[in-house]
C-alpha cells in the first residue's frame, strides 16, 4: 500500500495564485520530530543558561537583520498591510529580547533556616520537548511567543505553524539553522488536525500550547489533558470598545478604526462592537462610518493600503453569511461591504447600527472587517454587554474621565483592559491572554506566565549534621 502524501497549497490571500507548496507531515515524520527533540533535550538541558541565552541574542540580531524580508513573508502569505506585518515582526523580536533574559527570569527562592538547623530552595527545571500549534493571523509573532521562552528555558520545541500561513515559519526555522541552533532544538512540521493529533499523541511532549479559534482550543487542551500534558490553549474573542460621550473625538476614532479594521478585522484583539454611550452614539457613528468607506483595499505588500484582504475565499464566504443573516434579520446596515474586487479574497468594511447586544453580530465572532454597534444609556449597562459575552479576551473604554476608566478596570471581564488604546496587547514581559472562552487552561502566552508554562519547580530541603 502506498501512502497517499497531503500537499499544502499556500495562496497569496489577494490573488488567490499558489505561492508555496508544502508536504504536510504524515504521523511518521511527527513522531520522528519528537523523538529528534526528545534527544537533542538531554544536552541542549544541560547547556547553562547563559549559553542559552547567548543563542537567543543572536537569533535576535539575525532577526533584526532579516527584519524586512519577514515583513514582506507576513504580508505575502497572510495578506495585511506591510506596516501591520512590520509591527508584529516587531513584536515577536520583542519576545525574543524577553526570552534572552531567562538567567534572571528561571532564578529560584531560597529560604535558610525554614526550621532549625534546616534550608530550603526551590529551582526551575525545563520541561522537555514541548510542541507549539498556532492560528494564521500572526505567522511571525505567535511562534515567536513560544518557541524563544521555551528553549531558553531548556527545552527543545517542535512548531505546528497553521497551514495558511507556514512559509513564515520556515522562515523563522531557517534563520533559526543560520544562528547554529543545535539540531533540533527547534523543528517544523506542517500540516493540519492530523499532524496535531499525531505530534500531540507522542509520550515524549511534555507541554503543548496553542493559539487558536475557541473550538479547536478546547480540543487540543481536552487531547493534551487526555495524553497528561501541560498545555495553554489560547482561544477566540468578541472584543468590546465602550465609548464615552467625552471621548466621541478624531484620537478615539483612529484607536477604533485600527482596533476594529486593521488585519482586515482578524486579530484576536479586534474590537469589533462599538458600544456607544449616552449621547456618543449620535455624534461618533458618523464619523466612523465615514472613516471606514475611506479605507483604500489593496494587497497588502502595496503602498497606500489601508486594508488587505481577509484569509481565504472560504474566509470571505463564511464572513458574507453572517452579513447576510444580520440583514435578513432586519439589522440597519449603515456600510454595506458592497463591491470589493472579486479576485483573491477582499471584502470591504460592514457596519451594522443599533444592534441587539443579544444577536449573532455582537456575540459571535466573525473575524471580519464587520462591526457592530450596540447603544447604551450608562456605563453600566455598556459594561453588563460586554460582560455577558461568553469570550473575555480585550475590551477598551474611551473616555477623559478617571472615575469612568476606573470602574470599567475594576469590574471589566476580560483578561487584557485597555483605557483609550485600541489594541490592548500586552508587550512581551506581561501575560497575554484572556479569561472565559478564550482560554483553556490556567496560564497564558509570554511574560512570567511563560516561563512558569515552560518551566517546573523542585524544592530542596537540606539538613546538614552540625
Ligand atoms: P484555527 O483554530 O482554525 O487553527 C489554529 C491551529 O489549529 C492551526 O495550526 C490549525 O492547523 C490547527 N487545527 C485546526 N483544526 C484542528 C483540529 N480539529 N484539531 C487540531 N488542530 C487543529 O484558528 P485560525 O483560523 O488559524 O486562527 C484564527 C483564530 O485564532 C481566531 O479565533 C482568533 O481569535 C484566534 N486567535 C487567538 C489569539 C489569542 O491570543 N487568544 C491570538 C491569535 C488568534
Amino acid at each position: 500500500m502506498t501512502a497517499v502524501m497531503e500537499t499544502l497549497e499556500v495562496r497569496d490571500p489577494a490573488t488567490g495564485e499558489i505561492i508555496a507548496n508544502l508536504r504536510a507531515a504524515s504521523a511518521q515524520e511527527c513522531a520522528w520530530a519528537v523523538r529528534g527533540a526528545a534527544d537533542a533535550f538531554a544536552s541542549w538541558s544541560a547547556t547553562p543558561v547563559v549559553e542559552r541565552a547567548r543563542l537567543l541574542f543572536r537569533y535576535a540580531d539575525a532577526l533584526e537583520r532579516r527584519f524586512e524580508e519577514l515583513a514582506v513573508s507576513v504580508s505575502r502569505e497572510n495578506g495585511k498591510t506591510i506596516a501591520d506585518a512590520r509591527a508584529e515582526v516587531r513584536r515577536g523580536i520583542e519576545a525574543v529580547e524577553f526570552a534572552c533574559g531567562m538567567p534572571s527570569l528561571m532564578m529560584g527562592d531560597a529560604l535558610p533556616n525554614v526550621a532549625r538547623g534546616i534550608d530550603s530552595n526551590s529551582v526551575r527545571y525545563p520541561l522537555g520537548v514541548c510542541v507549539g500549534i498556532t492560528p494564521f493571523n500572526f505567522p511571525a509573532m505567535i511562534p515567536l511567543w513560544m518557541m524563544p521562552i521555551a528553549i531558553a528555558a531548556g527545552n527543545t520545541f517542535v512548531l505546528k505553524p497553521s497551514p495558511q500561513t507556514p512559509v513564515t515559519a520556515d522562515l523563522l526555522h531557517a534563520i533559526a539553522q543560520e544562528c547554529k541552533f543545535p539540531q533540533h532544538v527547534f523543528s517544523v512540521v506542517h500540516g493540519g488536525a492530523n499532524a496535531v493529533e499525531s505530534l500531540i499523541e507522542q509520550p515524549e511532549v511534555q507541554a503543548v500550547s496553542f493559539v487558536g479559534s475557541s473550538t479547536v482550543a478546547r480540543i487540543v487542551q481536552q487531547l493534551a489533558v487526555k495524553h497528561h500534558k501541560r498545555v495553554q490553549a489560547l482561544g477566540g474573542a468578541k472584543n468590546y470598545l465602550i465609548v464615552m460621550p467625552d471621548a466621541a473625538d478624531e484620537q478615539t476614532l483612529s484607536a477604533v478604526m485600527s482596533s476594529a479594521f486593521g488585519g482586515a478585522g482578524q486579530r484576536c484583539l479586534a474590537g469589533s462592537v462599538v458600544v456607544t454611550v449616552g449621547d456618543a452614539g449620535r455624534t461618533f457613528v458618523p464619523m466612523l462610518v465615514d472613516a471606514a468607506r475611506g479605507l483604500r483595499l489593496g494587497r497588502g505588500i502595496d503602498a497606500d493600503v489601508d486594508m488587505g484582504p481577509v484569509i481565504s475565499r472560504q474566509a470571505r464566504e463564511r464572513i458574507e453569511g453572517y452579513v447576510a443573516r444580520a440583514k435578513a434579520s432586519g439589522a440597519k446596515v449603515l456600510l454595506d461591504g458592497g463591491d470589493a474586487p472579486r479576485d483573491g479574497s477582499f471584502l470591504r468594511p460592514v457596519i451594522f447600527d443599533g444592534v441587539s447586544a443579544e444577536s449573532e453580530l455582537a456575540t459571535e465572532e466573525i473575524f471580519g472587517p464587520v462591526v457592530a454597534i450596540v447603544h447604551a444609556e450608562n456605563l453600566d449597562e455598556a459594561i453588563a454587554t460586554a460582560n455577558r459575552s461568553r469570550y473575555g479576551n480585550a475590551s477598551s473604554i474611551f473616555t477623559r474621565d478617571g472615575g469612568s476608566a476606573r470602574e470599567f478596570a475594576q469590574r471589566i471581564a476580560v483578561g487584557m483592559a485597555g483605557i483609550n488604546i485600541g489594541v490592548a496587547a500586552p508587550m512581551a514581559f506581561f501575560p497575554f491572554g484572556g479569561v472565559k472562552e478564550s482560554i483553556f487552561g490556567d496560564l497564558r502566552c509570554h511574560g512570567k506566565d511563560a516561563v512558569a508554562f515552560y518551566t517546573q519547580q523542585r524544592v530542596v530541603i537540606s539538613r546538614w549534621p552540625s
